[in-house]
């Protein structure tokens, strides 16, 4: 069996396939980890990329439920699995103005009425105090240190047997001598399928990491304005902030994995503002994530393609979802397809 990726996706489903026995080459155009997997914001959180609320009203209560149950389920994989990459911090959703703060309430009744922990958060601490009109945590949720996890759950891979191809491009699938193909691409989705081109949209992230802090101000990973701003404090105390992607979605829908400098001042203005002081930024970086038209990923056998499987289109939460979906897709293959997997049918999306 043959797994185009090495990212969280391609590497889950090499463990669960080398695990039950299968003979696995995974192959990886750069480094495992080298793309969105090992440049992205480390926020391990449950859910899909729509708040609760929004996702019961687009998907219905009974299978948002079920998506919410997964990802809660693969947070407590996560953390058997990724030693300390993961801390079990919970995360913080906040409001930036009364308009998001009712949001940020009908989420929070969504998660209550359905049996979900959350807690709310009136008296916010320094700097949130006065910047935010509220916040709900997120308990279940936790804090990645990305690329470390990822190495750490190909080098189990490995054990198990699976063999790992880094600096290995596949240039078509023609070429793979194998009898299953899983395509674990996401963002990097592209030359392979033409169908798969055309449903996975590959959107820019940027990132910035400041010096070390003298102090933890962030315990626990933070986003606001619906995710389009988001930060944390890493074990070492550099404050790692992303976003602001909306204010240019136009030049941010690219698959070129390049700063910028309208973005990246944004990132430093914000930094600057809620530490009171311009901090020195020691690293910048962009990844590219992909996109679906309904923000779910497509996982399952690829319509039209008899030996291709796929697990791509997190829409920018990949990171629960990806442990979650790689694993899925590699227990479809071997005859135990898990009844979530309908929500993700590849075929919805490509017409087929
Ligand atoms: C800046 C940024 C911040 C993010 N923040 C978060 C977050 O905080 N929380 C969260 O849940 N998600 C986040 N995401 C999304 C998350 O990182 C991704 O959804 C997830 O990592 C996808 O993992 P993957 O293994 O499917 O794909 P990737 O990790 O992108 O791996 C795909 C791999 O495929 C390889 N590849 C592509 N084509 C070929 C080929 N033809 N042959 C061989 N190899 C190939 C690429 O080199 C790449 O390494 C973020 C993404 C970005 C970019």
């Amino acid at each position: 069996m043959a797994i185009v990726g090495g990212g969280v996706t391609g590497c889950a489903c090499a463990l669960k396939l080398a695990q039950a026995g299968k003979r696995v080459r995974l192959f990886e155009a750069r480094e495992i980890a080298g793309g969105a997997s090992g440049r992205n914001g480390g926020f391990a959180l449950r859910g899909g990329a729509p708040a609760y609320d929004v996702a019961r009203q687009e998907l219905g209560a009974e299978r948002a439920r079920g998506l919410w149950l997964l990802t809660e389920r693969y947070l407590d994989r996560l953390e058997q699995l990724a030693g300390d990459a993961f801390r079990r911090t919970g995360s913080l959703r906040l409001a930036v103005d009364s308009a998001e703060a009712a949001e940020l309430e009908a989420e929070y009744e969504a998660l209550r009425e359905d049996g979900f922990a959350v807690e709310w958060r009136h008296d916010l601490p320094d700097p949130l105090a006065g910047r935010f009109d509220g916040a709900i945590l997120h308990p279940p949720d936790g804090s990645l240190q990305p690329a470390r996890w990822v190495r750490r759950l190909a080098a189990r891979a490995a054990e198990a047997g699976a063999e790992l191809c880094e600096h290995d491009r596949v240039e078509s699938l023609d070429g793979l001598e194998a009898d299953k193909v899983v395509i674990a691409t996401d963002g990097y989705t592209h030359g392979l399928v033409g169908e798969l081109d055309a449903a996975v949209q590959p959107t820019r992230g940027q990132v910035i990491a400041t010096e070390p802090l003298e102090r933890e101000i962030f315990p626990c990973p933070h986003y606001a304005r619906h995710g389009y701003d988001y930060w944390q404090q890493t074990p070492e105390g550099r404050l790692v902030a992303g976003g602001f992607r909306d204010k240019a979605l136009d030049h941010e829908h690219t698959a070129e994995e390049a700063t910028t400098p309208l973005i990246q001042g944004y990132l430093e203005e914000f930094v600057s503002e809620m530490l009171g002081k311009r901090p020195e930024i020691e690293h910048r970086w962009a990844g590219i994530f992909g996109s679906t038209a309904d923000r779910l990923p497509l996982v399952g056998r690829l319509p039209g393609h008899d030996r291709v499987w796929v697990s791509v289109g997190y829409s920018g939460h990949g990171n629960v979802m990806g442990l979650a979906c790689g694993e899925l897709v590699a227990n479809a293959i071997l005859g135990a397809p898990a009844a979530e997997l309908e929500l993700f049918d590849p075929a919805r999306l490509l017409g087929a």
